[in-house]
């Protein structure tokens, strides 16, 4: 293997799945490539070195060789194992939701140190936070501005008024907030009470440091919820339609098909 094919990069594993015999493949966010799916060899086997070190959703320095289609992991070193989020249920929940929106808002070859950092510090976050919902709605709204469909929620999506804090509604196709004589002309717009809507500005907005000291109400917690599951759920399913048909451009044209085992 020649060496100007290898290269090192920090990385924290999104996804894996069993391959073969012994292997896996892993889909994994680097600070340096962006995501990047590889193949783990023997990775299964009791013997690997390589195993501990590409746990779900840890952190760790790696050395990849790259392939033609599926790069190969030859060397891997934990940075931070983040053990907590594989052993409390909730815990794990959301560190699959985040993986999993990394995963599904990014593309390969085009790499943003920002996502990685992003996803390295809601994982630390995940781990350790009181409420994990409130690492998560800040995730995705810091996600959302780093992918290209940041919330609008200071003007209206109508008028383009300034927002004020009470009587407005969100809609997940207009891609943000409507002023209370706005609201009702979208029809898929949803109510938000002003604290609510305080919140989403302030995480929008803010650090981390200061974010991680709201104290939510169950009531603003199920409200913030349902609204960023509803325009996640909105902007998704734009791309499992894009993603589908790509699927079926791909078996039209077989020489563009990925192969794992070429
Ligand atoms: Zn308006």
């Amino acid at each position: 293997m020649s060496r100007e094919r290898l290269y090192r990069s920090q990385a924290i594993v999104l996804r894996r799945q069993d391959y073969g015999e012994a292997d896996r493949i892993l889909t994994l966010y680097t600070r340096e490539h962006g995501k990047v799916n590889a193949i783990a060899k023997g990775v299964r086997r009791i013997t690997s070195r390589k195993s501990g070190h590409v746990e779900l959703f840890t952190q760790g320095q790696l050395l990849l060789a790259k392939g033609r289609s599926l790069d190969v992991l030859t060397q891997a070193d934990t940075i931070e194992p983040f053990a907590a989020l594989r052993e409390d249920l909730v815990r794990t929940t959301y560190a699959y939701h985040v993986a999993e929106l990394v995963d599904r808002l990014t593309e390969e070859g085009s790499p943003s140190p920002a996502v990685f950092d992003l996803l390295a510090g809601a994982m630390t976050a995940l781990c350790e936070a009181e409420d994990p919902s409130l690492v998560a709605r800040y995730f995705e709204l810091r996600l959302l501005g780093l992918s290209g469909y940041r919330p609008q929620l200071f003007s209206c999506v109508v008028c383009g008024e300034a927002l004020g804090e009470a009587g407005n509604a969100f809609s997940p196709e207009a891609g943000g907030a409507a002023c209370p004589r706005h609201a009702s002309q979208l029809g898929d717009a949803i109510a938000l009470d002003a604290s609510a809507f305080r919140v989403l500005r302030f995480l929008q907005t803010r650090d981390w440091v200061m974010a991680s000291r709201i104290d939510l109400k169950p009531s603003t917690r199920g409200a913030l919820e349902r609204v960023m599951h509803a325009y996640l759920r909105h902007l998704l399913e734009r791309d499992l339609h894009a993603t589908g048909f790509l699927r079926s451009l791909r078996s039209a044209i077989p020489h563009i098909t990925e192969d794992p085992r070429s």
